[in-house]
Order: C-alpha cells, then structure tokens, then sequence
C-alpha cells in the first residue's frame, strides 16, 4: 500500500504538494494501516464553483493516487438553505470533472449518532444547556485581546442538562430559546474553543428529515465526528478552518472516536471572479444573469455550458498548486489551459461574425467549387472536409480597410490577400450605403492560386477567412467578457456591494454570424474553432432551425505570453 503509482486515468501531477507528502509520511508511519480515505463534503446550498473543484481534484486526485477512496457527503446541517436540486446538481458537476465516489453520504444520516454523542458529552460534564440569546452569546465571548465570560447556565447540573436537551429535541422551545454547548475554557486564546454552540433550535423542514428534528449540530460539532464515523484518514479544507482544528480535535478525543486529521490549504481565487456560492445565489435571484449555468458564471455547470473542458480544469487545478497561502489565480491562466486542450480537440471550421459582402467580379456567376480544409492540424487523423466556395463571400467587416493605417495588411484597395484554402484575391472597389458605410467590397482573384499558392512565386502578407454566401447559414452567436469589470469584485465603495462592479458588456449577442455549411449539424456542447476568432460550442438554446454558439474563449493568450516574456509573480507558478 505504500506505493504511490497513480492509477492510470489519473492525470499526472505536476509538481508536489504538502498534503501530499504528509499523506506520503502518514503512509511510511503506518498511521492509519495503510489507508486514505478522503471525503468532500460540500453544503447543498448553492452550485459547486472552479473553487470547488481545486477541492474536489485534491480529495478525489489524492485518494485515487495512494489507491484510497473518497465519500461524497453532503454536509446538510442547515435546513433552511439546502434543497435537493443542489444534491443532483452537485453529483452531476463532480462526474463531469471526471470522478467518481466511493460512497454517497449525508450529514443528516448521523443526526441521531451526533445527538447521543451529545449526551455522552453532557454525562461526562462536557456539555451545558445555555439559555443566553444569540446577541448574549457574542456579547460573553470577549474579543481576541479580552477574555471572555462565563454563561451564567454552566454550571448546571448533568439532569438538568440531559432535561433541557430533551426537550429542546421534542420542540417544547422556539428557536434561539436556547442553545446546546461545549463547556472549554472561555478564556481560550482560540475564540473557537470558548464553549462554541453545538446545537440550536431550528423548527424548519429539512431537505431529508423532513421534520424529525428541531435542534440542528453546528457545522463544528458534525464536521469531524462526520469525518470519523466514516474513517476518514485526511480531511481537507480552506485554510479558514484553520482556527477550527483544535476544536474539531477537542470534540475527537472527548467522544474518544477515530482520529481523523483535518490539513487546511489554500483557497483558489480568481482575478474578475467571484467564488462564493452566496454571491453567486444573490446574481441568479437578482437576475443579473440567466441562471446558475450562464455561461458567464465561474460555476462548473456554467462553465460547461460555455464550453470549458474537465480535462483543461484538471490540468489549471494541477498547475496552481495547493500551499498554505492564499493569493488569488489570473483568470488568464484557466483561460490559457482552455485553449490549450481545444487546441488539441476542437475542428476548424470558418465562421465570420460582422459580415462584410465580397464580390469577385472575375469569378464565373454560378460556379460553386468544393474546397479542401484540414479539420485539425493538431490532429492528422481529424482528416479534411469540403468547403463551397462562389463569386459572392462574406468576410470579417474588420479584416478590410479602405484606408488601412500603417502595418494593416488585410485587404485594402489595391491589396492582395490569401482566402484560407481558396485563392488570392486583389480589392478593386467599394460600393457604399447612403450613410457611407461600405456594404460591398469588389475584388478579383487569380484562378492559378487554387488552394492557397501562386505559382510565379509571389507572397501575400496575410491569411483571411470567408464563407460562401450561397452555402452559409445564419447562427447567433454569444461573445462573453469578464462577468465583472474590476480585478477584485469584492473591492467596493462604502455603503455598496459586489454588483456595481458587474461589467455592463459581458454578454454581446451577434444574431446574423455567417457559417459554413458544415456546422448545421452541430448539436449541444459541440465545440469548435472558429479559425482566427476563438473557441466556440453549441449552446443548448439552439433548436434545429436555428443554432446558437457561445464563445467559450478568444485566441489570443495573454497568459501564454507574460509567461515567456520578463518573468513577474506568475512566472513562479505555472508550467509552459
Ligand atoms: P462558498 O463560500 O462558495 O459557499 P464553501 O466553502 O462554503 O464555499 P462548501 O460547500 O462548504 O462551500 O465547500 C465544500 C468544500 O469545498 C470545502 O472543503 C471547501 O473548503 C471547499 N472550497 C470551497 N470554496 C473553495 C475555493 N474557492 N477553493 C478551494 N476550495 C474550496
Ligand atoms: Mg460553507
């Protein structure tokens, strides 16, 4: 068992970690006989976000490493906010990234074991009914420079306790009347350890205990005993819980249980990017955007929807790193490995987005000519296709300047360019609207060009793409930026939130984008290059009389480019 040969399909870590080697070390001690069993434990009450699966590659990735295993557990302790379309929607996002779990769990399953355990504690004068409010609780627990107060009730007796907590399980008490706690040490430099709340009152219906119970366990006091009744060998978390550890360790060894170890790391944040499911909640109810899938939000079902691969998710997750830090991830380097596993993937295919009229006035009227594309040169065994080519095409409006500024090498009058596996053709003339807008460009070409070369030798400085206007469909198609404008979203002005930094351009709809013929059957999630433009997929809205792409992310890599210039901060993290 103390081998660490990776099971095949997992992908190849990049570089080391920390809770890597403490897994190594733990096995060389034979801590837990040989086992890692790791668990993710995420609360039902939102989608998972990219934050989410930095976690999920750590839990599963490790496990699947050292041969262990890993629970899914819900951790639904909270009634008021968990609903069951969050428990499929969460199963759902963990198998697309690529993993599977040993066990399907629920915090709620150990209800009835927490609550006795809970009067365990209370025999062993552990524990103490506490009639102080929520307000009163704060108030006696002092600050971090100020000790805090004893709860007046601390000292009750056993049988009053065990009397209380009864009755606050069969309901005779309305919510906050009272609160079940741990009896520490209130002058505890750890805020966490002075008589933390181990259960409330909350008559509230739970997503799958209906109404058995009124009193819920706070996350403190059903996270770890949760991670022990499942053998959990490393239980990972953000560094937050930091503080939290000697506390999760208390409630261990009072209830005398498996000894789990909690190993806190780094939480992933993203520049432009919120990762906070109850940030993310406040934009879907506002509808700031069109649900938790908008292919805008860094949610893993919005991210799927725009066209992100698991294995470019992987891939980023194992290129940051897990340290005991937190810093915060350009969004350009996950945008960098999108485009790197496209690249590998997606065909090509032409498409142009602001159409501009082409007319090659020395092409025969009627002529259609099948012109042969490679599908995808990163890949010979894509093969080639046909694309029609006629005397009327369409361009990008951007790719012709009648009056072109120095180093423009499009087409321009008088200019000669290559179209992509057709011929070069030469700018005549504009025709213009009554605005003075051009609609149509007049060029010829030259017949001895077919397929992209002039015999006599002669280059062009520039490669455009087109598509036949007879052959073209019309698509719509979705141009995505920054869902936020600022680098930080949580840096706000006084008295405003996290909204006044949306980016009001975030969403750009293109109704009438031209696209060759090829991509009519292209059904959901079908992900291509648009040569020259990006990376695109189908998007779900589409219906068979009308099909809608999404942009899933532009070519150019700003990322790709800090990292082989000068070096700077990020230099240090990812791998070219
Ligand atoms: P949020 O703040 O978005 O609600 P959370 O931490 O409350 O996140 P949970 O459902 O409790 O969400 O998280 C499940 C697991 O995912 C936890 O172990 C948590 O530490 C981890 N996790 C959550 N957000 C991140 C993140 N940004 N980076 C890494 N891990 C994360
Ligand atoms: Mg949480």
């Amino acid at each position: 068992m103390n081998d660490a040969n990776p099971k095949p399909e997992v992908a190849a870590p990049v570089q080391s970690n920390f809770v890597r080697e403490i897994i190594r070390e733990d096995l060389r001690t034979n801590k837990y006989n040989g086992r890692v069993w790791t668990r993710f434990p995420p609360e039902p009450n939102g989608y998972l976000h990219i934050g989410h699966a930095k976690a999920i590659c750590l839990d599963f990735g490790l496990a699947d490493e050292f041969r262990g295993g890993t629970n899914l557990r819900f951790d639904d302790t909270n009634p008021e906010k968990e609903e069951t379309e969050y428990v499929e929607s969460i199963q759902e996002d963990v198998r697309w990234l690529g993993f599977e779990w040993e066990n399907l769990l629920y915090a709620s399953d150990y209800f009835q074991q927490l609550y006795d355990w809970a009067v365990q504690l209370i025999k062993a004068g552990k524990a103490y009914v506490c009639d102080l409010s929520a307000d009163e609780v704060r108030r006696y627990r002092g600050t971090l420079t100020e000790p805090g107060k004893e709860s007046p009730y601390r000292n009750r007796t056993v049988e009053e306790n065990l009397d209380l907590f009864a009755r606050m399980k069969t309901g005779e008490f309305p919510d906050g009347a009272r609160t079940l706690r741990a009896k520490i040490d209130m002058a505890a430099p750890n805020l966490n350890m002075r008589d933390p709340v181990m259960y409330r009152i909350v008559h509230a219906e739970h997503h799958r205990t209906g109404n058995k119970w009124c009193i819920y366990p706070m996350y403190d006091y059903a996270h770890g005993q949760s991670d022990s009744l499942e053998k959990i060998t490393h239980s990972m978390c953000t560094l937050e819980f930091e503080d939290h550890r000697p506390l999760y360790n208390w409630y261990i060894q009072a209830l005398g249980i498996f000894p789990s170890q909690q190993i806190e790391f780094d939480r992933l944040n993203l520049t432009y990017t919120l990762l906070s499911k109850r940030k993310l909640l406040q934009l879907v109810q506002e509808g700031r955007v069109r649900g938790w899938d908008d292919p805008r939000m860094p949610t893993l079902s919005g991210i799927r929807r725009r066209g992100y691969t698991p294995e470019a998710l992987r891939n980023f997750v194992a290129n940051i790193g897990v340290t005991k830090t937190n810093g915060t991830i350009e969004l350009a380097m996950l945008e960098h490995f999108v485009r790197e596993d496209l690249n590998r993937r997606a065909p090509r295919v032409m498409a142009v987005l602001k159409p501009l009229k082409v007319v090659i006035d020395n092409y025969p009227e009627g002529r259609t000519e099948e012109m042969d594309a490679v599908n995808n040169p990163e890949d010979a065994g894509a093969g080639t296709r046909k694309v029609p080519f006629g005397r009327v095409i369409y361009i990008e409006q951007d790719d012709f300047r009648e009056d072109p500024p120095k180093g423009y090498f499009r087409l321009s009058p008088g200019k000669e360019v290559r179209l992509r596996y057709a011929y070069f053709i030469t700018a005549k003339s504009v025709v213009k609207n009554s605005q003075g807008e051009i609609v149509e460009v007049h060029c010829t070409y030259d017949p001895a060009t077919r397929g992209g070369n002039a015999p006599d030798g002669r280059k062009v400085k520039s490669t455009i793409h087109w598509v036949s206007a007879d052959h073209a469909f019309d698509a719509e198609v979705r141009l995505y930026d920054n869902l936020f404008s600022k680098e930080n979203p949580g840096d706000v002005p006084e008295g405003q939130d996290f909204t006044v930094n949306l980016n009001p351009n975030s969403l750009e709809i293109v109704t009438n984008a031209k696209l060759e013929p090829s991509l009519k059957t292209g059904t959901a999630g079908d992900r291509y290059q648009f040569e020259r433009l990006g990376y695109f997929c189908v998007d779900p809205d589409s219906t068979p009389g009308k099909l809608v792409f999404n942009r899933t992310v532009a070519l150019k890599d700003t990322w790709a480019k800090k990292q082989s210039g000068a070096s700077g901060q990020l230099s240090a993290r990812g791998k070219e």
